[in-house]
């Protein structure tokens, strides 16, 4: 994880200085060629239109496709959200025919500057304007406009990025895929990233939630400190429950439960969430110290009822940002943790906290 991190790095610290990277989409299994926008020259752009498909699109948050009035083309009511994001072709008003390496340059830096207007632009014209989803990679079905405008704002340049998908050098009819996408890469030392590497990289170093309440909480098991966290991307609520002092030197007992309805409300027993829980709390009681990290994601859990939405990456990426918040660097968990425990104790570590696996406490359940 380490070396995907630092391949980040890079890639960031290119779009910084305005040099391209390689963004493969991991759902379309293709590569395309991202730069930022406010870095666009006749060089760029002829690099960009020799090796790939030439329909090079510009990737703008909504708030400025509406400053530039850059309405969605060919949207139908019943179209998802996803088909609206291309907006009206435009040229910049002072470009010639617009398609040039040249013009196509002028036209993409003016639809990234601050000062520019709707009235700089001719419409139809030769670049294509995408508006790209608000929460970037980490939003509904990222794709490569998304990465490429989450690598312009992380590398604080404008919010506006370049893309356009690589074609294929071995079969010039189709495009590259991964393989040849990295050889590409390689060829050009062009850093190469993918969308879900990007999405994991801002889930690590960007705060997923943010502390909202903290209280006491009276149980028939005791008196509990609380604390309650809105999730940054699904506004899901989430309690850390704990017993002793969080942030001691010795290892925290942790048990993470994702909220389950059946067993939790309505001691279900047709899965083993309700005692699961029931035996966190009795011996987070007995030993007066651990933390019961508790939850809830915004579509609801109930075993063998309704799924739910928890995906263990995010779960796990969850709780590593609430210990950080408690200031917990220590916990322990189970050596037989399921499979949440082990995705758990890597993002744990991945966020410089240390786990103790063997003699846990509680297992982890969810
Ligand atoms: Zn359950």
């Amino acid at each position: 994880m380490r070396t995907v991190h630092g391949r980040l790095r890079r890639a960031i610290a290119a779009v910084a200085t305005g040099r391209p990277v390689i963004v493969v989409d991991d759902a379309e299994k293709q590569g395309y060629l991202v730069f930022a926008a406010d870095a666009a020259t006749p060089q760029r752009l002829t690099f960009m239109i020799r090796h790939t498909s030439g329909y090079v699109r510009i990737a703008l948050p909504a708030s400025d496709c509406a400053r530039l009035n850059l309405p969605p083309v060919g949207h139908q009511e019943s179209e998802p959200a996803g088909m609206t994001a291309q907006r009206v072709t435009v040229d910049f008003r002072e470009t010639g025919t617009g398609i040039s390496a040249i013009d196509r340059a002028r036209t993409i830096a003016a639809l990234a500057a601050a000062e520019s207007t709707a009235g700089d632009f001719r419409r139809p014209g030769h670049v294509i304007p995408v508006q790209a989803g608000k929460d970037g990679v980490l939003g509904r079905s990222p794709g490569a406009a998304e990465a490429a405008l989450d690598l312009a704002r992380l590398a604080m340049r404008r919010p506006a990025g370049v893309l356009c998908e690589l074609v294929s050098q071995q079969n010039p009819a189709g495009m590259a895929d991964r393989r040849e996408s990295a050889a590409f890469a390689d060829c050009h030392r062009i850093p190469m990233i993918s969308v879900s590497e990007l999405a994991t990289y801002r889930r690590r170093t960007e705060p997923q939630v943010m502390r909202r309440a903290e209280t006491t909480l009276p149980t028939a098991a005791g008196t509990f400190r609380v604390v309650g966290y809105r999730d940054a991307r699904d506004g899901g609520e989430h309690l850390a429950v704990i017993a002793g002092r969080a942030g001691a030197d010795a290892p925290m007992p942790l048990h993470v439960h994702v909220e389950c309805l059946g067993g939790d409300v309505f001691g279900s027993l047709a899965c083993g969430c309700g005692a699961d829980l029931a035996h966190a709390v009795a011996a987070m009681r007995a030993e007066g110290t651990g933390m019961i990290i508790y939850l809830r994601p915004p579509a609801a859990r109930a075993c063998g009822v309704l799924a739910g939405s928890a995906a263990p990456d995010m779960v796990s990426e969850t709780v590593a940002w609430i210990l950080r918040d408690l200031g917990v660097y220590t916990v322990k968990l189970s050596d037989d943790a399921p499979e949440l425990g082990l995705l758990m104790f890597g993002a744990i570590r991945e966020h410089g906290l240390h786990v103790e696996s063997s003699a846990a406490v509680w297992p982890v359940a969810g």
